[in-house]
């Protein structure tokens, strides 16, 4: 049974519950940040922030109103963090989590470039760094509980439960209010879809998200894309190294025919054959 999150940014009242619950069941220690142009604060996630509240200041009928999104990571169907990294560090569970086995990481980093959100954020300042993240609370659904984010909210903004069943309940929402909604659950295809799912009032590029339709992140499952590229990459090379080699050899050629004709026409070689007439 795949499990998810419901994030409904018209139900957020941006009090930073959830972050702090993410901090106190994770041990997170505390770090000395600064504020965003926007009022959050971190600006970002790091290592030891695996959920923050990003504030947006947007237009809607003409007026300016704020709206607040909780962001973690995405719990990708198909992880792109997954697919980079060799030793196979990351890996999705059945249930819904993204987790990571530390043990396994040896620091290359990749999955940080290949996540399509920016998640994962690495231990910059240890000895020995990890690599870290949210990771749905998977302790505590193994024991039939909430992840602690979705305890903590006091306005039901951050719902938990099944996949398919979040999907159902956010196109319930959209058509019993489609004048409230924009009619997209982000999270339902990007990136071939994710175990996190938003609800928004306003389009989710205004939100600072990543959107299919303005050409930022695929729709399709980022690691069958890259193993498209992949698969295009070796024969693209062995042709291109055909094509270099072909030229190397006609270049080459084409040289020692013209010296074989200078040879064949140089003075010496004229006095030789005058001689010999
Ligand atoms: S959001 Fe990034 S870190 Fe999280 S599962 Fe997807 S690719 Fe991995
Ligand atoms: S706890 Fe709920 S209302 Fe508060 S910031 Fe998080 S999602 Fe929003």
């Amino acid at each position: 049974m795949s499990y998810g999150m419901l994030i409904d940014v018209t139900l957020c009242i941006g009090c930073k519950g959830c972050q702090i619950a993410c901090k106190q069941w994770n041990d997170l220690p505390a770090e000395k940040t600064a504020f965003n142009a926007d009022w959050s604060n971190p600006p970002e996630l790091t290592a030891r922030t695996w959920k923050r509240v990003g504030h947006h200041l947007v237009q809607k009928g003409g007026k300016l109103l704020w709206r607040f999104v909780p962001l973690a990571c995405m719990h990708c169907n198909e992880p792109a963090c997954e697919a980079a990294c060799f030793v196979h560090a990351f890996y999705k569970t059945p249930e819904g989590p993204v987790l990571y086995k530390e043990n396994l990481c040896v620091g290359c980093r990749y999955c940080m470039v290949a996540c399509p959100f920016g998640v994962p954020k690495f231990e910059w300042d240890k000895t020995f760094p990890l690599v870290l993240k949210c990771r749905m609370c998977f302790e505590r659904i193994a024991e039939g509980q909430q992840p602690s984010c979705a305890t903590a909210c006091p306005t039901g903004a951050t719902l938990f439960g099944r996949r398919d069943e979040l999907l159902a309940e956010a196109r319930n929402r959209i058509n019993a209010n489609p004048d409230k909604y924009v009619p997209h659950i982000y999270g339902e295809k990007e990136a071939g879809g994710t175990s996190v799912l938003y609800l928004s009032d306003v389009p989710f590029h205004e939100l600072g998200f990543k959107t299919v339709e303005r050409g930022e992140i695929p729709a399709e499952p980022i690691p069958s894309f890259s193993d498209r590229i992949v698969r295009w990459t070796l024969p693209v090379a062995a042709t291109w190294t055909a094509v270099l080699g072909g030229l190397y050899w006609y270049t080459k050629r084409r040289a020692e025919v013209e010296e074989s004709m200078k040879r064949h026409n140089s003075p010496q070689n004229k006095g030789e054959g005058s001689q010999n007439d």
